[in-house]
């Protein structure tokens, strides 16, 4: 017998986090890293938010468990603002209380997927889809997106890669990790093209509160009501309200499927910590001003971070509508030479970066596209020009 599983040794460490913890390792021992890795605002959590889950920590109804699924008010809460903000109504009973959005998208694969069926994804895709999909013994089937189109996937190519074993799309607007948003035609023409297909779409509407330029991401089966009962919405407060560490995400579907995925999570890990759904219980059910002054934190970095990019040759960044990520393409720095070393593919070249620019950058292959980087703006701002400067000064020397 094997020591560790098939199934399990399969999976890699995911790659943002394993940036990160080297930007981190490396900063502990003294050296000046700046990191692009994380996908993590750099803001503390509302006041409100926090001063809610003090509270919760002294009552003693949250010392108990709750139900698998969640608070039965938090669900309530949940539902009124997705009816608020996204204009998708849905019933309490049709909301899953989960340990992040991480959880959210493990269990609705885990629900959805039975061995051999196959999942659209366009990529560049985030670098955790992939694992529960194979994990439920499912099939990836990566549609792949380039600069040119701005990382968007067309019905056409979709519709190339579908097959009598689709069973899932994959969405997700804005992009983690291009911030590409969807124009609301386009999500109409990929529902459109799902519903008659039978093919059930996953959205991932975390990053749905962080838009620029006046983009707006509409909510798939409010586009398309037909697919409401092949859908399955993900969402979170981590990326919204600064909350990464609270851990606090959902599901929403149709009932069939949440009672399933529930059944699942009373086996998994029970409710979500009762003070962390307390918290996300002010979060959602608040006001959305501390919202709107991050995004426009956001959308100032995000100006400085496309135009720095811009500047350094080799270096080609469309303009992100969404999220916090810049995503240029570095395909023409590869196979350059830069301090003696002539690094071939965007892995190679951001440890290269790492080590003699001392900037943490995660590179395309971990979201199923070489030949890009993906950095973060969701630091601060004089961070986010110096390091992007440092590395455009050693990018400058390639020949
Ligand atoms: N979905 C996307 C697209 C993300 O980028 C993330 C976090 O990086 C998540 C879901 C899950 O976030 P969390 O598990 O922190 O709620």
């Amino acid at each position: 017998h094997a020591r560790i599983s098939a199934r399990i040794a399969g999976i890699t460490e995911s790659a943002t986090l394993a940036v990160d913890a080297k930007a981190k390792a490396l900063k502990a021992a003294g050296r000046p890293v700046i990191g692009f890795g994380a996908g993590e605002p750099d803001f503390p959590t509302p006041e409100p938010i926090v001063q809610a889950a003090v509270q919760a920590c002294a009552d003693p109804r949250n010392h108990r468990y709750t139900p698998a699924g969640g608070l039965p008010e938090l669900k309530e809460a949940i539902a009124a603002k997705t009816s608020r903000d996204s204009g998708y109504e849905v019933k309490p009973s049709q909301v899953l209380v989960t340990n992040g959005g991480k959880q959210a998208v493990y269990e609705t694969f885990a629900t959805l997927l039975d061995p051999g069926d196959e999942v659209l994804l366009p990529a560049p895709y985030w670098t955790t889809y992939p694992e529960p999909i194979a994990l439920a013994g499912g099939v990836t089937v990566p549609v792949v997106t380039d600069e040119s189109s701005g990382y968007l996937a067309s019905v056409e190519q979709l519709e190339a890669a579908r097959t009598p074993r689709t069973k899932v799309l994959l969405f997700n607007s804005p992009s983690n990790p291009t911030g590409a948003v969807y124009p609301r035609a386009q999500v109409e023409a990929i529902g459109r093209w799902a519903a008659e297909h039978g093919i059930w779409v996953v959205t991932d509407e975390i990053y749905e509160h962080l838009t620029y330029d006046g983009a707006e991401a509409p909510s798939m089966p409010v586009l398309v009501p037909e697919i409401a009962d092949r859908c399955v919405v993900l969402n979170g407060v981590a990326k919204t309200y600064a909350m990464t560490g609270w851990r606090v995400g959902w599901l929403i579907g149709p009932a069939d499927v949440v009672k399933a995925a529930t059944n699942l999570q009373s086996h998994l890990t029970s409710n979500v910590a009762n003070v962390s759904q307390r918290a996300a219980l002010a979060a959602v059910s608040g006001s959305l001003d501390a919202v709107a002054s991050m995004r426009a934190a956001f959308d100032r970095r995000r100006r400085t971070i496309v135009k720095l990019l811009s500047d350094i040759p080799g270096v080609e960044c469309p303009t992100p509508q969404g999220a916090f990520y810049a995503y240029p393409s570095v395909k023409a720095l590869l196979g350059k030479e830069i301090r003696g070393l002539r690094p071939t593919t965007s892995v190679e070249l951001a440890a290269l970066v790492l080590e003699h620019a001392e900037v943490a950058v995660v590179p395309g292959e971990a979201f199923g596209t070489p030949g890009y980087f993906r950095l973060s703006y969701a630091l601060g701002d004089d961070d986010l020009a110096t390091g992007v400067t440092r590395m455009g000064a050693l990018l400058s020397e390639a020949k």
